[in-house]
């Protein structure tokens, strides 16, 4: 089993050699070729210089450089997308993650599962700011969509390559990716890992990090329930809103009538105007959505098959 150890890097200069020392007494015990390819996102410090020096060193040391800070997220696409082995293990470059940990979540992908998550059971970061609305964050993904997974934001998982090759991630969809791939039908384990606070270097997220996790999250909601047919959605609230505008303009009409009055051009005549125009407004960005959607899987299937025989 050949083995790719995928770690996104961004300025940690003082932590990549003591890494790699970790790193590789560990895949040593495990059979077949490995890899460890780091992908430096853009970093300001040394760190590329530091990567150019272990990989002249060592040729199972690669290194994928990125012009800028491009993100996690994308760092680790690239790293899916270059990865030779036929396991990929992502982690941290920070020290946070235990490399000791790497066998029993390989252990445990050899026993079926297409993605193995780590789960900082006795996660060492600052609670207020990062445990907490970890906690939230997941709480909604389990109650909304069931996500399956108690720590999705473990860096530290195992992936068997074929599931994450032509994954396309978004934004900072790197925290959810077992959910992504949940919902493609792909079967996700889990395994205590240790977890340590930061040494070295500093962390790279902010309280930012709240509201772009909350939008990846509605996006993904969205794109999961209405994704091949957005026109469900917008036409259905499309339909509710002039269906009420029609109702509110006959409410006025039979008040009017009943009371013996002419109708007057009132507050809720005008929002029945509102409300089919916001109708109409609605059918066309769900038209737009619609034609977007077409482009997008243009060349593309909405499915993903498990097996074929006689291929
Ligand atoms: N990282 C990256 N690009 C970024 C931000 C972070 O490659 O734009 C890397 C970072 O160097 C580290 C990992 O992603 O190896 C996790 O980042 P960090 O430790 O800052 O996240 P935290 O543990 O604080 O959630
Ligand atoms: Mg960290």
């Amino acid at each position: 089993m050949n083995i790719s150890v995928v770690v996104p890097v961004y300025n940690e200069e003082e932590n990549i050699i003591r890494l790699i020392q970790k790193i590789k007494p560990i895949l040593s015990t495990t059979p077949g070729n490995h890899e460890i390819l780091f992908i430096d996102d853009g970093s300001k410090d040394k760190t590329y210089e530091v990567l150019q020096k272990c990989s002249q060193e060592d040729k199972s040391v690669k290194v994928i450089k990125f012009l800028k800070n491009f993100g996690q997220t994308a760092a680790l696409n690239a790293g899916f997308r270059h990865a030779k082995g036929e396991v990929i293990v992502t982690m941290d470059g920070d020290l946070q993650n235990d490399p000791s940990d790497i066998p029993k979540l390989l252990e445990k992908l050899e026993r079926g599962y297409d993605v193995v998550s780590g789960w900082r059971y006795n996660r060492r970061d600052p609670s207020l700011k990062k445990v907490l609305p970890s906690l939230i964050a997941s709480f909604i993904r389990r109650r909304i969509i069931g996500d399956k997974v108690h720590d999705s934001g473990c860096s530290l998982k195992a992936y068997r390559q074929e599931v994450v090759k032509d994954l396309k991630l978004l934004g900072e969809s790197h925290r959810f990716i077992p959910l992504i791939l949940q919902l493609q039908g792909c079967k996700i384990g889990e395994v205590k890992v240790n977890h340590y606070p930061r040494k070295f270097g500093k962390t790279k997220y902010g309280v930012k990090r709240l509201w772009n996790g909350l939008f990846d999250i509605l996006g993904l909601i969205f794109w999961h329930k209405y994704g091949t047919k957005p026109l469900y959605i917008f036409g259905a609230i499309s339909l509710f809103s002039m269906c009420t505008a029609v109702f509110v303009v006959l409410y006025v009409f039979l008040i009017a009538f009943l009371q013996g009055v002419r109708v007057s051009v009132g507050p809720l005549l005008l929002f029945s105007v509102l409300l089919f125009l916001a109708g109409i407004q609605t059918f066309l960005i769900g038209i737009i959505a619609e034609m977007q959607t077409r482009l997008y899987y243009n060349d593309k299937e909405s499915y993903t098959i498990e097996k074929m025989l006689n291929e």
